[in-house]
């Protein structure tokens, strides 16, 4: 299997940090912004985005983490499990901002690598059962492309282009111990 490394370290650590100022920029300032990170390093790509703009704008900007798994679409198994999962989804949402509503808000949503748009879609479903955001913008690590859905990311970390054969493998240091996105061939 051959692997190659896309993004070491310091890649992923300027990529971030342009990214923070790009939300900065486009939203004029992050009044009105939350940041909500897809499970699992979404999370900590969501946290570290926030921590950069704090240092930036001087302001603090809350941050929150959503696990899509029952709003995807290719989970229709047991009906009632999903509702069921998708409700302690929602609660978990809404426990991690604080109970501070995505009514009106721009939330920019964080996950690590974008494929089919499928997880985004269920985002999207999931951010709408807890409010009518005014703005749902998306920031990815990794970009490989292959879109199954009008999806398309506002902030990109790398585009990589790939084949349906190839894989990305995105190791941060929070749940990984290093920080590195690498590429293999299956
Ligand atoms: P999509 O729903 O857009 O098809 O796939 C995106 C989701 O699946 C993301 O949450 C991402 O973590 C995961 N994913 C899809 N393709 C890859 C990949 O090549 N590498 C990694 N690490 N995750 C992927
Ligand atoms: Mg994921």
């Amino acid at each position: 299997k051959e692997v190659h490394v896309i993004m070491d370290e310091t890649a992923i650590r300027r990529a971030l940090s342009r990214i923070a100022h790009e939300i900065i920029e486009k939203n004029k300032g992050i009044e009105n912004c939350i940041l909500i990170g897809i499970r699992t390093r979404g999370i900590y790509l969501a946290q570290r985005i926030a921590q950069r703009i704090e240092e930036i704008e001087g302001t603090p900007i809350i941050c929150g983490e959503l696990d899509v798994t029952a709003y995807r679409d290719d989970r229709l198994e047991e009906q009632a499990h999903v509702v069921q999962d998708g409700n302690l989804a929602l609660n978990q949402l809404k426990s991690s901002l604080g109970n501070v509503s995505i009514q009106d808000k721009t939330i920019i949503l964080f996950d690590d690598v974008l494929y089919t748009g499928r997880t985004i879609r269920a985002a999207m479903d999931a951010l709408m059962d807890c409010g009518r955001p005014r703005m749902i913008q998306l920031a990815v690590l990794a970009d490989r492309g292959h879109r199954e859905l009008p999806i398309r990311p506002d902030y990109i970390g790398k585009n990589v282009p790939t084949s349906n054969q190839e894989e990305i493998e995105v190791a941060l240091i929070e749940f990984d111990g290093k920080d590195q996105v690498t590429i293999s061939q299956n």
